[in-house]
């Protein structure tokens, strides 16, 4: 089936049927027995129609608290591409990006450099902030918790830092990044 198609009957025809599905059977009983498709609702007391409403309030408001957990727990898996595994990581340094720390190491791709004392070359664009920002405080690895009502928090299990974020440490180690490289391109391979 096509894909909006059957979005538009999950997210707004079944939903809808369910709700109507109580007083349809209910109406549909009142005709079937009495002639009058109204009868049964008519006769029915006020608490009937009271919990009627709680259910259906109740239900709509469940549905919302599960398709925003959904979102979020969508949100919370992270994407890596690596394309080629280096042979280890030199710590190029850190930069201050939305009030804490990122670590920015550098691949190193070549097995002998360290033994011969070798410092590479660091090509800009091959460096990327580490996706998991470090306390302004005490340099502890932060940790991140979707707030229900969008953005994140950022908490340190540490010294207590806390910090609200509209957005993801990976979008932000993403822009993190972008600076770092652009300050390797400025000052020919130094980030402090
Ligand atoms: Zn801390």
């Amino acid at each position: 089936m096509n894909a909006f198609v059957q979005r538009i009957l999950d997210k707004i025809l079944f939903p809808i049927l369910v709700l109507l599905l109580a007083p349809l059977i209910t109406s549909l009983t009142s005709k079937l027995r009495t002639g009058d498709w109204f009868g049964y609702l008519r006769g029915l007391p006020s608490f009937a129609w009271i919990l009627f409403g709680v259910v259906s309030g109740g239900w709509f408001l469940t549905s919302l608290v599960l398709r925003r957990e959904k979102s979020l727990r969508l949100t919370g898996e992270s994407r890596a591409f690596v394309t080629r595994q280096p042979y280890r990581w030199i710590e190029l340094g850190e930069i201050l990006y939305s009030g804490v720390v990122w670590k920015v190491p550098a691949p190193d791709y070549d097995p002998c450099s360290a033994e011969l004392g070798r410092i590479r070359e660091i090509e800009p664009s091959s460096v990327e902030a580490n996706p998991v920002p470090r306390c302004p405080t005490c340099k502890t690895e932060l940790e991140e918790l979707a707030s229900f009502w969008g953005g994140f928090v950022w908490k340190c299990a540490r010294c207590g830092f806390k910090k609200k974020s509209r957005d993801s440490f990976q979008t932000q180690a993403e822009r993190a990044s972008k600076i770092a490289r652009r300050k390797l391109e400025e000052t020919g391979g130094k980030l402090c």
